[in-house]
């Protein structure tokens, strides 16, 4: 019998966990990136606890556990005023493995499935490798990529896009990606400066809403990252340069001494979901589908599970003879926690941290005290936040 043969697109996050799936269950893989080595920016610092689950038997959560911070609370603050709400995810335990927050950068995840695919004969990653179109016969797929410029094409039985927000392969099947982009920009700021010496009561994990600047603390292992929302009128030399920088940490917390900064990231932010999930042989997961503002921390986390539902429906077709409507199910399942939680939740999420009216504000406080203070309505928000309640919503949609 032929040897199954699946062409993914893109070495972020959500490629590489799809092509460890499959290649982990034996099936030949082909990576293309466009890179010329696995990204290292300053994006998802986030694992939630369903995703820790589904990566502990692939032997990748003991390492990134090692390799991060484990975030047991988290906090919805007030800028000025403190803390609104701390919630402890250990109210979780019994419903996960994991019941905490991961603080650990991404690229560490893909550095550790890297060196494992690197061992798998089947597996094949070309760098400098971008895809620039898909075509489809009956029975197969045909990439077109430039390896080192040079022109290539890859058969294979199905294509996974997860090239991210701009996927060629989305785009080279006409696949629309509905939806909009903010006219603000998120600028990500890491430094060393130590804030739980200075911001009293903070945890790994910090919400901050503030009607003129709203701000997220979150902690990796060596630095704090720190991400504000900028405005529209503001150039992105402006932003990134030391006078605004300084200016909009000196306003955060003032110190005699100019901040030192480590990194600068400024990104645009969507709230867009791919029109089809599935076209034939070709599957769009992670970014490639939905895209989303990073407030939750929700899209390499949905990405992930993307890529180990249609992974494990993908091994079913192939190495269990099912039926391939079963990949059907793939696009109706995850396709719809991609609009009703991921890009919901994600979309509220921003409203609520940069509400201005003050009643409204008042009252998004009020609530939260109130869902903290009670265990079973605070294990409920936990649930939603976690994104477990998205996995279990998925599973009921046949
Ligand atoms: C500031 C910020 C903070 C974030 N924090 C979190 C968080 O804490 N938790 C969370 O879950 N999510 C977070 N996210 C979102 C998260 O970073 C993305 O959802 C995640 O990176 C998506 O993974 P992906 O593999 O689908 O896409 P990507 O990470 O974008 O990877 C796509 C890969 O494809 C490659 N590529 C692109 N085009 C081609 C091509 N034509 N051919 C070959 N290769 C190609 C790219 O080089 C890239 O390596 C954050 C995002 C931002 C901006």
């Amino acid at each position: 019998m032929k040897q199954a043969h699946v062409m993914i697109a893109g070495a972020g996050p959500v490629g590489l966990v799809s092509a460890l799936v499959l290649a982990e269950a034996g099936v030949r893989v082909t990576v293309a990136e466009s890179s010329p080595g696995l990204n290292q920016d300053f994006r998802a610092s986030t694992f939630h606890p369903p995703t820790l689950d589904m990566l502990a038997p692939y032997g990748l959560t003991p390492d990134l556990i090692a390799q991060g911070l484990i975030a047991r609370y988290t906090q919805q603050r007030d800028r000025h005023e403190g803390v609104v709400a701390e919630f402890d995810m250990q109210l979780l335990a019994g419903d996960t493995d994991h019941p905490f927050r991961l603080q650990c950068e991404q690229w560490k995840m893909t550095k550790l499935i890297q060196s494992k695919l690197e061992k798998m004969p089947h597996v094949t990653i070309h760098f400098n490798a971008k895809v620039e179109s898909v075509e489809q016969t009956g029975d197969k797929a045909i990439t077109r990529l430039a390896i080192d410029g040079q022109p290539h094409q890859v058969e294979s039985d199905y294509v996974l896009g997860a090239d991210g927000a701009w996927s060629a392969v989305r785009r080279s099947q006409g696949i629309e990606f509905e939806g909009f982009t903010y006219p603000e920009r998120f600028l990500v700021i890491s430094t060393a400066f130590e804030y739980a010496d200075h911001l009293p009561k903070l945890s790994y994990v910090n919400y901050c809403s503030d009607p003129k600047e709203w701000c997220v603390l979150l902690r990796v292992p060596t630095l704090w990252r720190v991400l504000f929302p900028t405005k529209p009128e503001e150039t992105d030399e402006d932003v990134m340069g030391d006078v605004l920088v300084e200016q909009r940490l000196q306003a955060l917390l003032p110190q005699d001494k100019p901040y030192e900064t480590v990194h600068r990231s400024l990104y645009k932010v969507h709230q867009r979901v791919a029109k089809t999930f599935r076209q034939g042989r070709v599957f769009l997961v992670g970014d490639a589908g939905h895209i989303n503002n990073p407030l939750g921390g929700m899209g390499m986390n949905g990405g992930v599970h993307d890529a180990m539902n249609l992974c494990k429906k993908l091994l079913a077709v192939i190495q269990e003879g099912q039926s391939q409507d079963i990949l059907d199910r793939y696009e109706r399942q995850r396709r719809t926690i991609a609009i009703e939680y991921i890009n919901a939740s994600t979309a509220r999420n921003k409203k609520e941290i940069e509400e201005r009216d003050p009643v409204l504000r008042k009252k998004t406080q009020d609530e939260l005290r109130a869902t903290c203070a009670d265990p079973v309505t605070a294990k409920a928000y936990l649930r939603k936040t976690s994104m477990l309640d998205a996995l279990e919503r998925a599973e009921s949609i046949a």
